[in-house]
């Protein structure tokens, strides 16, 4: 069947998606007004900061603005993968952070476990599923690249497994691999549930949340922020800036992240049988160990969702939304499809969208404040948000808060990821580098731009 055919009728929404998950939209802020806390982006970030708010302080007058319907952005329109790390990974943490690796790593696992928790406190049925990871490798340096990261979990005293052959074959019996490490300590989740969830309970705990409200500009005053929307002005006595990969309202932020566009695939629902028959068996998520790398996994009625591998930079950082469809990268993405699965390349695909990964380059969020303390930020999230948001949604409450905690003194939030450069040197060296990134997962040879790069602590990934 030719590609077109087989996306033929896709929904162009994400898969998560259903209209009775949210109910209508709430209304605009209609009425200028002050409040103690006001909470700009309705994603995960700022709605776990919404109900971290009112557990510390029941009695004070919460406002969330989100500029168009919570959830519309990245938070529902991701993966699912839920991943014990705060910081990217082991690697990531251990190059970038070798001192403070240790907490790091804790801490990474201590946010998914009390996620979890606070998932089950709040009554959230968001399909929480601890059901692993598979990173498998195409080449025998990605092989190597899964012993090194297999040797990470070990001295961080997590349990992993190394495979090849009839081992590998028994979770996923595909041509195109020939390595894979089997990581039992990764979760899967349905984005969407948890986005309704919390926006549920912030409602029932007196939050109010306000959509198709975006926050055009901020005014500092000696006694807080206010805040100009399209029909009314707010003034928040602190402010917490949750806006992912819009264009930050903060300048000083606009040299920080940069939108890239990532794109997934899903299935119609498979039998049992055509699962069988390529040996994924299980509930655990795939990836690959590219630069330029797929992730795979089932929703509860066991579609594929496949997605990744292209990660697109416009210039000038575009972020239209009519670049949330790409032709070409939904054909690119049917033809690995079909390489890695070859017994499924008649299957019909049911949905195809896009989101924007807001891009660091560290890849991992970064947290502050300004105006005096009165307004904190958490971004920078890049592709490994799902959990790490409600640990930078507590994060900005500590600053907020003013409170000196083991999340405000990580050198990780702390610091700054270093500025992307100007356009057009920006968008040539995003070509550049991902030029070089795709001849690496060819040839396994890192280029001299590339080492140069990771000496100066700035990554691409997505
Ligand atoms: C395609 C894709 C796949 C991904 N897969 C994974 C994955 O599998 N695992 C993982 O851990 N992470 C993944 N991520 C990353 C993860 O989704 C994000 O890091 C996370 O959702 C960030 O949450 P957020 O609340 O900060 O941002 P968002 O969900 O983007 O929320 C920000 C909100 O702010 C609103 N906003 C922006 N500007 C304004 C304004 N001026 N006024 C009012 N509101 C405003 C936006 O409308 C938006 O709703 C993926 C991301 C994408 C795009």
């Amino acid at each position: 069947m030719i590609l077109a055919d087989r996306l033929a009728g896709a929904s162009t929404d994400p898969v998560w998606w259903s209209p009775d998950l949210n109910g209508p939209a709430l209304p605009p802020l209609g009425q200028d007004g002050a409040c103690d806390l006001a909470i700009i982006g309705g994603g995960f970030t700022g709605l776990w900061c919404a109900l971290k708010a009112r557990e510390r302080s029941p009695d004070q007058r919460i406002v969330v603005l989100e500029a168009k319907r919570c959830g519309g952005a990245a938070s529902g329109r991701n993966g699912g993968f839920c991943a014990p790390s705060i910081s990217h990974g082991i690697s990531n943490a251990l190059a970038r952070w070798p001192r403070e690796a240790d907490t790091l790593v804790r801490l990474g696992f201590e946010n998914l476990n009390q996620l979890e928790e606070d998932l089950d406190a709040y009554g959230i049925e968001a399909e929480f599923e601890r059901s692993g990871k598979l990173t498998v490798a195409a080449t025998p340096w990605q092989a190597e690249g899964l012993k090194a990261m297999q040797a990470g979990l070990t001295k961080f005293g997590r349990k992993s497994t190394y495979l090849e052959g009839q081992p590998l074959d028994a979770l996923l019996n595909t041509p195109a691999y020939q390595a894979g490490l089997w990581d039992p300590n990764y979760a899967l989740v349905n984005p969407s549930r948890i986005v309704a969830g919390l926006r549920r309970a912030c409602l029932e705990r007196g939050i109010e949340i306000h959509e198709e409200t975006p926050a055009r500009s901020l005014k500092p005053a000696h006694d807080g922020v206010t805040i100009h929307t399209p029909r009314a002005h707010l003034r928040a006595a602190r402010v917490a800036l949750a806006t992912n990969a819009a264009v930050p309202l903060l300048k000083r932020l606009r040299m920080a992240i940069i939108p890239i566009y990532d794109y997934s695939l899903v299935t119609e629902p498979l039998s049992d049988a055509q699962l069988e028959a390529i040996g994924w068996v299980g509930r655990y998520g795939i990836a690959d160990s590219g630069n330029q790398f797929h992730y795979a996994r089932k929703t509860a009625d066991n579609r594929i969702l496949w997605a990744g591998y292209d990660a697109i930079y416009h210039f000038g950082s575009d972020r239209g939304d009519a670049r949330l469809q790409r032709a070409e990268s939904f054909a690119r993405l049917m033809g690995s499809f079909d390489r890695v699965f070859p017994s499924l390349s008649s299957v019909r695909f049911s949905h195809a969208w896009g989101g924007i990964i807001d891009t660091s380059a560290r890849t991992t969020f970064f947290a502050g404040t300004a105006f005096g303390g009165r307004l904190a930020y958490a971004l920078g999230f890049t592709g490994q948000g799902v959990s790490a948001s409600r640990f930078g949604a507590l994060t900005m409450l500590d600053l907020l808060d003013g409170r000196d905690t083991e999340r405000t003194s990580l050198a990780m939030s702390r610091s700054w990821p270093v500025p992307f450069p100007p356009e057009p040197l920006r968008y040539l060296a995003i070509r550049w580098a991902q030029r070089d990134l795709a001849r690496e997962d060819l040839t396994g040879h890192r280029s001299l731009m590339l080492r140069t790069l990771d000496r100066l602590g700035i990554g691409f990934a997505s």
